[in-house]
């Protein structure tokens, strides 16, 4: 049994919880760690369980928060080289660890797998965690699914999926051009549409769950976005995330 949440979700800042019966991760710290600590409270999920923090990239709405929460449960964040020695400096924990993107490797109960992703960070990684033979995916921040992407999702029972933004409202709002350029492009992030045809063309049987994350809150709607997943609401569990709350606790079984 795996259980999940969003406790933090959008452009603004990201934390997502991961844990079995005994011991948990999260993947992210993009809020402080005082909020990370009320959410967790707010749905009932022991902070204790978390044994550490695993980090995508350096971008601040990822690791605001990293410094201060693993100074308080006294836990270590896991960090790419590049990622660590980009990160300012006020980011940086005293307690990290290294991992390498491709390899993974087994942390308490859990394997880790993480790989690159197309994003305009120094090296930015997705992670598809593992425990008893089930995966769930933290998939964000994605300008183009590519082959690590796909092989991973089809590998998930859950998914936390980029849905960044709708078309119309990106090109149509209020962005200067060279912002709605730099996240429509290959290393920005995935439109509700992208996912969409990501999920539609690979996801696989397995798959139960998917929770549409990182919502832009200029260039996207929650309705938009969920709307947009209509036709395969039939295949799999559609849920929403929030960036002012922590969302549902999922919990994901063997089927
Ligand atoms: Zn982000
Ligand atoms: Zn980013």
């Amino acid at each position: 049994m795996l259980e999940i949440c969003a406790l933090a979700s959008g452009s603004n800042g990201n934390c997502y919880y991961i844990g079995n019966e005994h011991e948990a991760i999260l993947v992210d710290a993009g809020i402080s760690a005082k909020q990370i600590l009320q959410r967790l409270y707010s749905r009932q999920l022991d902070y204790r369980k978390i044994r550490g923090v695993f980090i995508t990239h350096e971008h601040s709405d990822h690791i605001r928060g990293v410094r201060v929460l693993t100074k308080k449960l006294g836990i270590s964040a896991f960090f790419t080289e590049k990622t660590y020695t980009a990160s300012w400096q006020r980011d940086q924990p005293n307690a990290f660890s290294l991992f390498t993107p491709g390899v993974s490797f087994s942390f308490k109960s859990f394997t880790i797998h993480p790989f690159l992703k197309n994003h305009d960070a120094i090296e930015p990684c997705s992670f598809r965690i593992e425990h008893a033979g089930l995966s769930v995916g933290v998939f964000t921040d994605i300008g183009v699914p590519d082959e690590n992407v796909i092989s991973n999702l089809k590998k998930c029972h859950a998914v936390f999926l980029e849905t960044n933004y709708d078309d119309e409202m990106l090109w149509k709002g209020s962005y200067p051009y060279y912002l709605k350029r730099r996240i429509a492009s290959d290393v920005g992030h995935l439109s509700n549409k992208q996912a969409f045809e990501l999920l539609h063309e690979h996801a696989d049987q397995g798959l139960s769950a998917v929770f549409l994350s990182h919502l832009s809150a200029e260039n996207n709607k929650p309705e938009i976005a969920f709307n947009e997943f209509e036709q395969l609401k039939t295949r799999f569990a559609i849920y929403l995330t929030s960036r002012e709350e922590a969302g549902i606790v999922a919990r994901i079984n063997k089927q």
